[in-house]
């Protein structure tokens, strides 16, 4: 991968949906002076994009001809959030809906949609310092990264932070139906055939089960000053 040789290299964080890695991975990219690259985003825009042009998302072929026509970018916000244009319109406020969290799985297995946005991240990758978070950073995207990082913690807490983010944007869906979303989503992810959500080998679990957040991103802070 192309990286100018006194820049700090990149770091991966892995885990499973709502564990934390999207919200943490910011705040401690920006607290560490990196980029931040949140890769669920770009799954997530592809299924929008194909949900919006009536694709059927069971459908690989077609996922995969929505996303091979699709002309998408990630940019950042002055506060560090990515934003999704795609097609020249800002998609970022659609990406967490519902309907985009139970059709993310199926997109994300069919290989040509991996194949494109594993190309972009680590075109971005090359760019320099980024803090990239999503399910196969360490084991795919960037297995030379230094510091790899799995945050993980149980279903129950991850959907109670979730229905509390609903709550704050003043959305109403029931505790139990993000659980089972969240798990059906977990449980497609790491059984697909197409690099499957898992641990690097060599990945430091971070369980965040009891940790606030604060206490998470300190926690982080500590493995770089240890690992890089
Ligand atoms: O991280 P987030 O929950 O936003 O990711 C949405 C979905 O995108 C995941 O459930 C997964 O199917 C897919 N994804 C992936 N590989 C990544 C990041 C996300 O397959 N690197």
């Amino acid at each position: 991968m192309p990286e100018t040789s006194n820049a700090r290299p990149p770091i991966a964080i892995d885990g499973p949906a709502v564990s934390g890695k999207s919200s943490v991975g910011k705040a401690f990219a920006s607290r560490i002076g990196y980029r931040f690259l949140d890769t669920g985003l770009m799954y997530r825009a592809a299924t929008w994009n194909a949900v919006q042009n009536g694709v059927d998302v069971s459908d690989a072929q077609s996922v995969a001809a929505a996303a091979e026509t699709m002309e998408f970018s990630v940019t950042d916000s002055e506060s560090g959030d990515n934003l999704i244009v795609i097609n020249g319109e800002d998609v970022t406020k659609h990406l967490h809906s519902i309907q985009v969290d139970d059709a993310v799985s199926s997109v994300a297995a069919v290989g040509r949609v991996r194949e494109i946005m594993v190309a972009e991240q680590q075109r971005l990758a090359g760019e320099g310092e980024i803090v990239m978070v999503g399910r196969d950073i360490g084991t795919v995207v960037l297995p030379d990264a230094p510091l790899k990082i799995y945050l993980t913690a149980t279903a129950r807490t991850r959907a109670i932070r979730r229905h509390r983010d609903f709550i704050a944007e003043g959305t109403e869906v029931e505790l139990e139906v993000i659980l089972r979303s969240m798990e059906q989503r977990d449980l497609a992810d790491s059984s697909r055939e197409n690099s499957p959500l898992r641990p690097a080998d060599d990945a430091l679990v971070v369980d965040t089960d009891d940790l606030s957040f604060d206490e998470v991103v300190e926690k982080l802070i500590e493995l770089v000053e240890e690992v890089l």
